[in-house]
């Protein structure tokens, strides 16, 4: 038999590389602000088009590349920052693999500009599918500009996989601020479709935090510090009392390096010890500085773990300092009887107008589910369809009974024309035909939002209400470039906006369901929840919007019911589609026939 073996052509080799360096837009983004942050730039401009499938470009003003480095910098194993094995067990940069470009190079349109400082001419370069197309010299000031375009052009497999915009635009953000909290020193510069998402400048960590986080975020900060002969421990972590729900704020950087570890996570969330309510999730920007021979980071491709030689010590020291931090600042506000009342408050509403505890349930005084026309004066605009339930009253008849205990009991009249009952503030029964029905109020009211949203939102005919005074509300910049890519089905939904700022948008109308005092927790809840969806190829923001304003705005168990709010709520009920599940899938009602009741009796 004659050899089989042949070497794979690079091109090859180099795509097949490309699999484990770059997963989507992000990565690309990673390595290339990574290559931006070695190359000693002061200035970094991210640019993007589509969440980065059509461009991801990366500028900057650090030493730049000769012309044979330019040329150098696509092939495999080419790197400028180690020389020899033992570099790996000193490293100071963020590459060393000298993989990211000549991955990129083959699976993308490529195209470079590059000066050294002591250079007149800089250099342009176009690479497609790892081969070179154009190679000039140009005028351009020192630094790099490096653009990747169509990526994933020559694998449409991987191309096909990509998510949504929305959801690649989050990966990308949330390595940009990984690499922005790094390096608080650079100033960043994040466009998006041309809009500006982030613009950093240059300054301290706790400015850092607050110019990607809000305002809000400055007074949840408490200060870390701590120094030993083997970790330098700095950064902050949130108070108790904002804990999160979901795990988006937990940074923890090593050498200026974001990393993972759970393991440290750990010795953070016990010193939190018995301060967190249950199910939320501390946040924290930690800075741990160590040797650079007491770590190994090579052992995960795209370097997000990474092994300590001493682990047990750091984490007992880490747990230790955050303990401690946390005390301090626990004392303090106890004994501060002055304490501006304002700190308290999570976001900043201007002219927001007194709150109000009103269940959200609206009511109309003369409305009453047994009659007919009633129906049409009712708030929901929905289309009844009344047929099924009311079939399991129709043998009543409701007149009749009226007519008879109004002449029993003239004195007792409202006793006796009740209808439905609310069992332990969670529960509203109600007399059918057959026996009685037990509706979950809570449950029930979130199928009817539900229907309600999607009907508004889908058919673009919203019921909205204009606000007396607008109201600005402060959001992080990232999640006010999320609120305005769902501006759109916001508006159809009720919202009307008037003025988007980078950290700030003010709201002019709102849903008619929904109470001012609700605008923040309803927006923030959404913002919430599009997060935590698990986004596929039919990812509607449609459906998710009105799941996350149902269960927001929804009355909640322990709520009390008036007799007429409870009518209708059991009649819009069974005005629904589909009135038996809520949006969630759980059961909203169920029958208890008199047999069943007689069963009861006779077993
Ligand atoms: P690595 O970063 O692991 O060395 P890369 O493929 O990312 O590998 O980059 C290869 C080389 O190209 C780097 O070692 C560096 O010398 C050079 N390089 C890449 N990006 C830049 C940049 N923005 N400015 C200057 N040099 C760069
Ligand atoms: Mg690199």
């Amino acid at each position: 038999m004659s050899d089989i073996i042949q070497l794979l052509p690079d091109h090859v080799a180099n795509q097949i590389a490309a699999g484990e360096v770059v997963q989507r837009p992000a990565s690309v983004v990673k390595e290339l602000l990574e290559n931006a942050i070695d190359a000693g730039a002061t200035n970094i401009k991210l640019l993007l088009k589509d969440a980065g499938k059509t461009l991801i470009q990366v500028i900057d003003d650090g030493k730049g590349m000769s012309v044979t480095d330019a040329r150098m910098c696509f092939e495999r194993h080419a790197t400028s920052k180690i020389q020899k094995a033992e570099d790996l067990f000193n490293l100071n940069t963020k590459g060393f693999r000298g993989e990211a470009l000549a991955s990129i190079a083959a699976i993308a349109h490529v195209e470079l500009k590059t000066k050294i400082d002591t250079e007149e001419l800089g250099t342009s370069i176009k690479i497609e599918g790892s081969k070179i197309i154009t190679q000039d010299f140009i005028n351009t000031a020192k630094g790099t500009s490096l653009a990747v375009k169509n990526l994933f052009y020559n694998i449409p497999a991987r191309r096909n996989f990509l998510k949504s915009d929305t959801v690649e635009t989050r990966h990308i953000i949330d390595e940009f601020q990984r690499v922005a909290l790094a390096h608080s020193n650079i100033t960043f510069l994040l466009h998006h479709n041309n809009n500006e998402v982030y613009h950093l400048k240059s300054s301290n960590l706790r400015k850092r935090i607050v110019a990607i986080f809000g305002t809000k975020m400055n007074e949840k900060l408490v200060p870390i510090n701590e120094q030993t002969d083997i970790i330098v421990i700095e950064g902050f972590v949130a108070k108790p009392e904002f804990a999160k729900r979901k795990r988006g704020e937990q940074f923890f950087f090593v050498n200026n390096r974001f990393i993972k570890s759970s393991y440290l996570n750990h010795a953070v969330v016990n010193a939190f010890d018995g301060l967190l309510e249950q199910g939320t999730h501390p946040s924290y920007f930690l800075y741990l500085t160590v040797p650079a021979n007491t770590i190994d980071i090579n052992i995960h491709p795209t370097k997000t773990e990474i092994k300590f030689d001493n682990e047990k010590a750091l984490y007992a020291i880490l747990r230790a300092t955050v303990k401690h931090s946390l005390g301090q600042y626990n004392v303090a506000p106890v004994l501060d009887f002055n304490r501006d009342a304002n700190l308290d408050t999570p976001y900043h509403i201007q002219k927001n107008v007194a709150k109000t505890t009103v269940p959200t349930i609206s009511v109309d005084p003369n409305f009453n589910p047994f009659k007919e026309d009633n129906q049409k004066t009712h708030h929901y605009k929905k289309e009844h369809q009344t047929q099924s339930w009311e079939s399991l009253y129709t043998d009543i008849s409701i007149a009749d009974i009226e007519n008879k205990q109004e002449d029993l009991f003239n004195n007792q009249q409202e006793i006796s024309t009740q209808k439905t009952f609310q069992i332990q503030r969670k529960y509203i029964m109600s007399l059918i035909k057959s026996g009685v029905v037990l509706i979950n109020q809570s449950l029930a009211h979130q199928r009817i939002l539900y229907e309600e949203f999607l009907e508004s939102i889908t058919v673009k005919e919203a019921n909205s209400q204009q606000l007396l005074f607008p109201v600005k509300i402060s959001f992080s910049s990232q999640e006010i470039e999320m609120i305005y890519t769902i501006k759109t089905e916001l508006e159809n939904a009720g919202f009307s906006f008037d003025e988007f700022t980078k950290d700030s948008v003010t709201i002019k109308g709102i849903p008619v369901s929904v109470t001012e005092s609700k605008i923040t927790i309803i927006l923030e809840e959404l913002l919430n929840d599009i997060d935590l969806e698990v986004p596929d190829a039919s990812f509607s923001h449609f459906d998710v919007m009105a799941k996350s304003f149902a269960k927001t705005l929804s009355i909640k168990t322990g709520t009390q019911l008036s007799e007429k709010e409870q009518e209708s709520l059991v009649n819009d009920l069974f005005s629904c589609k589909e009135p038996a599940v809520s949006p969630f899938g759980k059961q909203t009602f169920k029958t208890l026939t008199l047999q069943e009741i007689d069963n009861l009796f006779n077993s």
